[in-house]
C-alpha cells in the first residue's frame, strides 16, 4: 500500500516536471542557473589570425579582459546589470583599439559621430543617442536619456546639449582622433567614385581589399545580475565615411541594442544597414517569446540564417535570465569574451575558439 502511494507521488512529480513551459515561462528555464554573469564583444569583421601581431593579439586580449573584469567586479559586489555593462563598454571607449569613444571612425566629412544606446530587461527603458561629438562616453549619455529625460533617443546638436546638462565629461571633439582611423578615411577617399549612391558605396567598401581586412570595432555588452535583471548597452563610431547623418543599427533600441527579462538581453555589431532590417535584437527575442526557442537557437538562426540570407556580416552577443550566453558571429572573427561567477574571464578573438 505504502509503496503504490509512493509510486503515485513520483508519478506526479515526474508529470509535472515534464510537462510544457506556460507561456511566460522563460523558455531555458531548464538549463542551469548562473548567479550573474556577462558577455562583451569589441566588434566583429575580416579578423583573421594572419593579419595580427604578436603584440596587436595580445593587447587585445588584454582590453577586453579588463572590460569583463571592470563588469564582473560591479555584479560580484552585488552591483545591477545596468552598471556593469556601463563599466565594462566604458573601458572600451577610452581604448583607442575599438571604434568607439577615443578611436572612433571617421565621417566622410573627417570627423566622428558617435552613437551608443542601453536598454534595462527589468522594465524594458531604454535610453539612446546618435552623433555626439563631445562627450567623452557616449554610453553614459545613452544612460542619461533613460533615466533623466522623459525621451529614448536623441540625436546631433540636441543630443550634445542634453548631455552637457547631466555632468557628463566633455571632450574637445579632436579627443577621439587616432592616426589608424583617420589613414582608413583616406585609404576610402581614394577609392571613391563620386557617381556612387551611398548604398552601393558602402558594398564597394565591403568588397574592397583594403575592407577585407577591416575591423569593425563597435563595443558592447551584456549582463545578469545577481536579482536575475539583465541589460544591454551598445556603443560606436558607426562606419568610416558614413555621410548625410547616417545612424546605424546601434543606438535603434531592438535592432543592435535590446533587453527584456523575460526573453534576453542582446548587443550587435556589424553592417548596421543589415542589422536595422532585421530588427536583430528584437527578433531574437521573439523567436524566444512566440517561437520558443532557447537563446542559442534564436540567436543562431538570426545570425547564422537571416543576416547571412540577406549579406550582412557581423555578430551579436546575448544573456538569458538563467545567465546563459550565446555570442554566434558569421565573420571571421569577433572581439568577445565573457566571465561568469566564480569562473576566470574567457576572451576569444577568430572564429575557430571555443
Ligand atoms: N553596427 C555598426 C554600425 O553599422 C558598425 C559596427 O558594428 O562596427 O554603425
Amino acid at each position: 500500500m505504502k509503496s503504490s502511494y509512493f509510486t503515485l507521488i513520483f508519478a506526479l512529480i515526474l508529470v509535472i516536471s515534464c510537462s510544457e513551459p506556460k507561456e511566460n515561462q522563460p523558455i531555458t528555464n531548464f538549463e542551469p542557473q548562473v548567479d550573474f554573469a556577462l558577455a562583451i564583444h569589441g566588434g566583429a569583421g575580416t579578423i583573421k589570425k594572419e593579419n595580427m601581431s604578436a603584440e596587436q593579439d595580445a593587447e587585445y586580449r588584454a582590453k577586453l579582459e579588463e572590460a569583463l573584469n571592470a563588469g564582473y567586479a560591479v555584479l560580484e559586489n552585488g552591483g545591477e546589470a545596468l552598471d556593469a555593462v556601463v563599466a565594462a563598454v566604458k573601458v572600451m571607449e577610452d581604448s583607442p583599439l575599438f571604434n568607439a569613444g577615443k578611436g572612433a571612425v571617421f565621417t566622410n566629412e573627417g570627423k566622428n559621430e558617435l552613437d551608443a544606446a542601453i536598454m534595462n530587461g527589468a522594465d524594458r527603458n531604454a535610453g539612446a543617442v546618435a552623433g555626439l561629438t563631445r562627450i567623452k562616453n557616449p554610453i553614459t549619455a545613452a544612460r542619461a536619456v533613460m533615466e533623466n529625460s522623459p525621451h529614448v533617443f536623441m540625436s546631433g546638436a540636441g543630443a550634445d546639449q542634453f548631455a552637457l546638462t547631466q555632468n557628463l565629461e566633455e571632450v574637445d571633439p579632436s579627443y577621439f582622433y587616432t592616426d589608424f582611423r583617420f589613414e582608413q578615411l583616406e585609404k576610402i577617399r581614394e577609392t571613391e567614385k563620386t557617381e556612387l549612391d551611398h548604398s552601393s558605396l558602402l558594398e564597394l567598401e565591403l568588397e574592397d581589399p583594403f575592407f577585407k581586412d577591416r575591423k569593425f570595432g563597435t563595443v558592447g555588452a551584456v549582463a545578469k545580475d545577481k536579482n536575475g535583471n539583465i541589460a544591454a548597452a551598445t556603443s560606436t563610431g558607426g562606419m568610416t565615411n558614413k555621410r548625410f547623418g547616417r545612424v546605424g543599427d546601434v543606438p535603434i533600441i531592438g535592432a543592435g541594442t535590446y533587453a527584456d527579462n523575460a526573453t534576453c538581453a542582446v548587443s550587435a555589431t556589424g553592417h548596421g544597414e543589415y542589422f536595422i532590417r532585421t530588427v536583430v535584437g528584437h527578433e531574437i527575442a521573439s523567436l524566444m517569446r512566440y517561437g520558443k526557442k532557447s537563446l542559442a537557437e534564436a540567436a543562431d538562426d538570426v545570425v547564422m540564417k537571416q543576416l547571412v540570407e540577406m549579406g550582412g556580416s557581423g555578430g551579436i552577443i546575448s544573456i538569458d535570465k538563467n545567465g546563459n550566453i550565446a555570442m554566434p558571429f558569421n565573420s571571421e572573427g569577433m572581439y568577445r569574451g565573457y566571465r561568469k561567477a566564480n569562473e576566470a574571464a574567457k576572451v576569444m578573438i577568430y572564429k575557430d575558439e571555443k
